[in-house]
């Protein structure tokens, strides 16, 4: 039986809200979270976010504050700010960004204007909403056009993506997204972008630890403005923030506050210079690295299950299961899943028959069983696990699910999770 956690102060004025938290606390360590753009943050990151830097308002930038007081935030996001330069070998860093949505958000008010043209990977096909998607503000506000995945493998049409970027003439392309487990290529996207005078952007977010850690290679050389959020695979608090060279420095800056945004959430921000520098130590090179070993080990033992997977496997730390040779649908599967102890959600795959609520896929990661301690050798147990929790949900088996549910809270116990309680 593990413990909660003791937060005496919440648990006296509000104990309602502090068994929330305990159960939370009880649910991520005794379940194997699959979700790719999870993870756990380490106690030092959970501390930094929890401070007094909570309290301060520091609207504008370090030495140039529209509030007095800020002796101790400047050196904070100077420290950020520095670190993040240092990480990823960018001239310029902005780490006030509230998430990855508003961070694009700016990129667009930074360069664009409402009606421009903006290009980006279509959302059902592993985009993100922010990328021009039409029920985002950045597919009402600017006109998107769209590329894809070829749908015989799965993988970017670089010709395709040149031949639209000509015709349209996009302000901006974005490449990156939620759902592609391949390496993305940056300098095609880069060619693209100068053949039609387009800024490119290269919206990191669920790859940034990867790249941090050597395990992906670097838009630096390539990307006009890199975008990120820092909770994903880089492993901090949930917060975002915008790269460039000096020459787009200024217009980044300028979009995040005054144009967008207010006060900088300052406790954010030092979590953010906590995570970083957690990130620029050597087993955080072995930790990336782990998160793809595991994520090829696992693909490996899904296609040796019968599996299909978008793209025939995985480069980085995620895979796209498409159920539909299993005669499960996607939703069906994950909320089986979740009954045996296993958190993944459901996704759409490329050119689905089926509609978003209710698609064919399944997509999972392994950041969050890798900051666990997992290892290349536990995945054949995994891919038995789901394997044999789609073979419920297809047969509505339940007390199949609950003896997986039990095999996987056993395990977990063996890998305490950073953060959370132990036995
Ligand atoms: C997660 C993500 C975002 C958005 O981040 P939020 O913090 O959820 O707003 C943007 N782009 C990509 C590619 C992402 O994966």
């Amino acid at each position: 039986m593990t413990l909660p956690l003791s937060h005496p102060a919440l648990s006296a004025t509000d104990p309602e809200l502090a068994a929330l938290v305990g159960a939370e606390e009880q649910l991520q360590a005794g379940t194997l979270r699959l979700i790719p753009s999870e993870n756990y943050v380490s106690q030092a990151v959970l501390e930094a976010s929890g401070t007094v830097l909570q309290n301060k308002y520091s609207e504008g930038y370090a030495g140039r504050r529209y509030y007095e007081g800020q002796q101790n935030i400047d050196q904070v996001e100077r420290l950020a700010a520095d670190r993040a330069k240092a990480l990823f070998g960018v001239d310029h860093a902005n780490v006030q960004p509230y998430s990855g949505s508003p961070a694009n958000l700016a990129v667009y008010l930074a360069f664009a204007e409402p009606g421009d043209t903006v290009m980006g990977m279509a959302l059902p096909m592993g985009g993100h909403l922010t990328h021009g998607w039409g029920v985002s503000a950045t597919g009402k506000w600017f006109r998107g056009v769209q590329y894809g995945v070829r749908h015989d493998t799965g993988l970017i049409d670089f010709d395709e993506v040149r031949d639209l970027a000509l015709k349209e003439r996009p302000k901006l392309i974005f490449c990156g997204g939620t759902a592609l487990p391949r390496t993305i290529d940056f300098a095609a996207f880069a060619e693209i972008a100068r053949e039609s005078g387009a800024v490119l952007v290269a919206d990191v977010a669920h790859i940034a630890g990867l790249i941090a850690g050597g395990a992906h290679p670097s838009p630096v050389p390539h990307a006009d403005v890199i975008s990120t959020t820092t909770h994903k695979t880089l492993r901090g608090p949930r917060g975002a923030m915008l790269m460039s060279r000096e020459e787009h420095a200024k217009a980044i800056d300028k979009a995040v506050f005054p144009g967008l945004q207010g006060g900088p959430h300052n406790q954010t921000t030092a979590a953010i210079a906590v995570a970083l520098h957690e990130a620029a130590q050597p087993s955080f090179r072995d930790y990336a690295h782990a998160v793809v070993a595991n994520a090829r080990a696992l693909a490996d033992a899904l296609l040796a299950r019968g599996f299909e997977l978008v793209s025939g496997g995985t480069d980085n730390h995620l895979i796209l299961m498409d159920l539909t040779p299993k005669d499960v649908p996607g939703k069906v599967a994950a909320k089986a899943l979740d009954r045996a102890g296993i958190v993944v959600n459901y996704n759409t795959v490329p050119y689905d028959p089926r509609k978003p609520f209710d698609p064919s896929g399944v997509r999972i990661g392994t950041p969050s069983l890798t900051s666990r301690g997992l290892t290349a050798a536990h995945m054949p147990t995994v891919a038995e696990w789901i394997d044999r929790g789609v073979t419920a949900a297809r047969t509505g088996d339940e007390d199949a699910l609950a003896a997986i549910r039990a095999e996987v809270a056993d395990l977990m116990a063996a890998f305490p999770a950073p953060g959370l309680p132990t036995d």
